[in-house]
């Protein structure tokens, strides 16, 4: 693994997310998506939810254990927890602000959203600054079109569109690469909802994750 911030023949993504749980939804198509761009790393971001937002089921700390479970053992991953340590609302754009400063200007960074994030990423804070900080890469999701949701997100993305992956590294931020990454039908909202009715959720997560679930007595 190249130490070297200043190394710009790596790509670095981020990956944020509620993660209540994680699943083989976030990690197969981006275990994909790294060998299908190269990144060399992707770091976790499990969000902090305002309290006027709905609440995750499970709480930071567990959400943090059940990501750290997740990813055990496997090198393409880390974890960084600043945005679970925050009181104040923490928006996307000021932790790719205060990354992209620790990592100097130089070294190309990526943010991974998924498809369905996409179509709606015009309600983000100050969604059109992301491009300043990162390149966006996008995983494709089953049920979700192409269709950007405003004119102005439609051409905001055929604005900085790449096809070509080899670019993501030559440049350390401004670009939208949309992902052929595997389409997994799998929600964390649908994994809640199985051990709500106490269904086995056996191939949609890490068995270490559903067994820290069963020890904690999450999602009943
Ligand atoms: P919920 O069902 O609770 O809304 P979720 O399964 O969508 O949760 P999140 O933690 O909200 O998971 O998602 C984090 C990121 O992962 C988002 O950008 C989302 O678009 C993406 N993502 C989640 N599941 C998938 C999937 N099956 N395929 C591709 N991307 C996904």
């Amino acid at each position: 693994m190249p130490t070297n911030p200043q190394d710009t023949t790596v790509l670095h993504a981020l990956f944020g997310g509620t993660f209540d749980p994680i699943h083989y939804g976030h990690l197969r198509p981006v275990e994909a998506l790294a060998a299908e761009v190269g990144l060399n790393r992707v770091t976790l971001l499990p969000n902090h939810v305002p309290p006027h937002r709905p609440q995750p089921e499970a709480n930071a700390q567990q959400r943090l254990k059940m990501v750290e479970l997740a990813i055990a053992g496997n090198p393409l991953f880390a974890v960084d927890d600043r945005e679970l340590h925050r009181t104040t609302p923490s928006y996307t754009i000021e932790t790719l602000e205060a990354i992209r400063k620790e990592r100097g200007a130089a070294l190309p960074l990526a943010f991974i959203i998924g498809q369905d994030s996409l179509l709606t990423l015009h309600k983000w804070h100050r969604w059109q600054s992301l491009l300043e900080t990162c390149h966006l890469l996008v995983l494709a999701r089953p049920g979700y079109n192409d269709r950007m949701d405003t004119p102005e997100l439609q051409q905001w993305l055929e604005q900085h569109q790449v096809t070509d992956a080899a670019l993501l590294s030559l440049q350390p931020q401004g670009y939208i690469y949309l992902a052929d990454t595997p389409q997994l039908e799998i929600s964390a909202t649908e994994i809640r909802q199985r051990r709500h009715l106490g269904l086995d959720c056996d191939d949609l997560l890490p068995r270490s994750v559903q067994r820290y679930i069963e020890l904690q007595g999450l999602y009943r």
